[in-house]
């Protein structure tokens, strides 16, 4: 077993990284705290360890005053919105009062139909993710600690 000198885990295999000007022997877990750094410490461009980006689709919490803009201005009522986008008057009512959220393809129709914006493109990195679903360390923190 080895000892990563980061966190002090015992591992398998350590990686040779470079975190602050210094190069470190670190677990698995740690490896992305630093760089990748092969024996004679040149940074591994390593595919793997590249940033993965995740585009989400998602619609726009304001969709329904698009919607209702879009209505005033073209002077339309209710339900001829919902004959443009064909759909039933009630479910074109309750869609814009927001009591029910159109579905990522009912919103494409609206979007190809009235030429209007309603869906956002989120573009999540996995570091974003990861930030937003643990409250995991930074490396700033660990070497803080160890000092
Ligand atoms: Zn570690």
């Amino acid at each position: 077993m080895k000892t990563c000198e980061l966190c002090g885990k015992n591992t398998e295999r350590l990686y040779r990284v470079l975190i602050e000007n210094s190069i470190l022997k670190v677990c698995i877990d740690c490896k992305r705290y630093g760089k990748e750094v092969d024996e004679n410490n040149n940074l591994v461009n390593n595919k793997n360890t590249k940033v993965m980006e995740i585009v989400s689709e998602v619609i726009d919490e304001d969709y329904n005053k698009l919607l209702i803009k879009y209505r005033e201005e073209n002077n339309l009522k209710q339900e001829d919105m919902a004959r443009k986008l064909n759909m039933k008057e009630s479910l074109y009512k309750a869609i814009e009062n927001k009591k029910i959220m159109p579905d990522i393809n009912t919103a494409k129709k609206i979007e190809k139909e009235l030429n209007i914006k309603i869906i956002k493109k989120e573009v999540l990195t996995e570091n974003n993710r990861d930030r937003k679903n643990h409250d995991y360390v930074t490396v700033g923190d660990i070497i803080d600690f160890e000092e």
